[in-house]
């Protein structure tokens, strides 16, 4: 089949990959691509934000598979166009899409099915919202209910920061995505991800991951996007699994149906566990970056079989083959992320590095300029490698990094460390 991957980051490269891998594929497309996709997929240029080119982009290449990759797209309604278009599509409409685009919504669905999660409060009107903080007391979290690529929540340890954050977001720091403000109680804990496919109907888990979103070792330094993430996640027990199945997912799936707007494609759940419970802290409606690069390293070839039973809404009939095994990724970064850094520098060893079943390079934001590979964004590469246990897969994945010569770049020396 002709299959479509709509992105361009390490996330995609990796679900190309995988989709590669499979026998099923006969021509795979990736838009808008980059240059390490290059090498395993043909890359096209297309407004992946606008429904009506990718379906005619669609029709003009015979594809019989779409996969919506980030979550831009999906809250345009990408999915929405393509499925009317009579386009087999993994990713949910734009409706479904909400459980990630505004937090309140979330909050709504949590409510309306019982599910665990911090107790909260909404506003409208900065005011309201100051005295509610002055009220309550420290330590809350300040959000604004819109997306904001991870900078909408402010941690409000004290009064002040807390209030701080009303400002910030009211103030308009956060344009629309900040007209109403979710202020939630403080969950302590240890934060995990959980991957659930979803076809409107069923649910199938397809891994647990950790990341670790500051800049520096021992989690210290500005937020990022992400600076690396193993697969599975210990803490996430299978007992957790089951609790967050039973009490988180399974009750939003059911009430997201129940109100005419099925969730179909991977949710993303992450979790808060505090002594042998978890509590939804979020949710996301696509895979994590750069968690699944980890996900894809440990299930391969099978996850275009996963995707599809997920778009055709058949996950009943399908499961997941579990290789008793670990995938760990270091992302390298261009010096000065995340704040400012220089674009163009050149990246020397990329040929020498292993690229197999075990180990792979997946690129985020690389260019090519005479026939050299350069940076070309702040997050660069995913070192990815799998092991038997997690040790081996770290060693592994810091062994090809040794390989490289990027002066301009860095990585953390410690992803993986909570597990270890
Ligand atoms: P991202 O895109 O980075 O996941 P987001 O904008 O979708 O962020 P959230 O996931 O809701 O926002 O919050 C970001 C982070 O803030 C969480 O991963 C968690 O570490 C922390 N956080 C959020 N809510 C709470 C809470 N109620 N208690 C404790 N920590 C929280």
């Amino acid at each position: 089949m002709n299959i479509l991957i709509l992105g361009s980051g390490g996330r995609e490269h990796a679900l190309a990959w995988a989709v590669k891998q499979n026998p099923k594929t006969d021509r795979l497309i990736v838009a808008p691509g980059n240059t390490g996709i290059a090498r395993v997929a043909e890359c096209a240029s297309l407004d992946i934000l606008d429904g009506a080119a990718v379906v005619a982009f669609c029709e003009e290449n015979a594809i019989d598979f779409v996969i919506v990759g980030p979550e831009a797209p999906l809250a345009a309604g990408v999915a929405d166009a393509a499925r009317a278009a009579g386009l087999l599509t993994f990713g949910p409409s734009a409706a479904a899409a909400r459980l990630e685009a505004s937090k309140a919504f979330t909050k709504e669905i949590c409510d309306a099915c019982n599910a665990p999660t911090a107790g909260y409060a909404r506003f409208t009107d900065a005011a309201a919202a100051k005295e509610y903080i002055r009220a309550t007391g420290a330590p809350l979290v300040v959000k604004a209910d819109g997306l904001a690529a991870g900078k909408g929540v402010i941690m409000g340890m004290t009064e002040a920061e807390a209030l701080a954050g009303i400002d910030e977001i009211f103030g308009g720091a956060f344009g629309a995505a900040g007209a109403e403000v979710v202020i939630e109680e403080f969950m302590a804990g240890e934060e995990a991800s959980f991957f659930i496919l979803c076809d409107g109907v069923n649910a199938l888990p397809i891994g647990t991951a950790q990341d670790h979103k500051r800049v520096g070792d021992g989690d210290t330094g500005p937020n990022t996007g992400g600076m690396g993430a193993y697969s599975p996640a210990p803490v996430l027990t299978d007992a957790i699994q089951k609790q967050a199945m039973d009490e988180i997912v399974l009750p939003t799936i059911a009430e997201m149906a129940r109100r005419g707007t099925p969730y179909q494609g991977v949710l993303y759940a992450g979790l808060m566990i505090e002594n042998g419970r978890s509590r939804l802290v979020e949710y996301n409606c696509r895979f994590g970056d750069p968690e699944c690069q980890v996900l894809m390293m440990r299930l391969g070839a099978q996850a275009l079989d996963l995707l599809l039973a997920c778009a055709e809404g058949r996950l009943d009939r399908a499961q997941v083959t579990w290789a008793e095994d670990h995938a760990l990724t270091v992302v390298m970064a261009a010096k000065g992320y995340p704040g400012s850094y220089e674009k163009g520098s050149v990246i020397k060893g990329l040929g020498r590095l292993p690229e197999d079943s075990r180990h792979m390079c997946f690129h985020a934001g690389t260019a090519e300029k005479d026939g050299q590979i350069v940076a070309n964004g702040g997050r660069v590469l995913n070192i990815t490698a799998r092991g038997n246990d997690l040790a081996e897969a770290r060693n592994r994945a810091y062994a090809m990094i040794d390989h490289l010569s990027w002066p301009e770049g860095f990585c953390r020396s410690d992803i993986g460390w909570r597990a270890l």
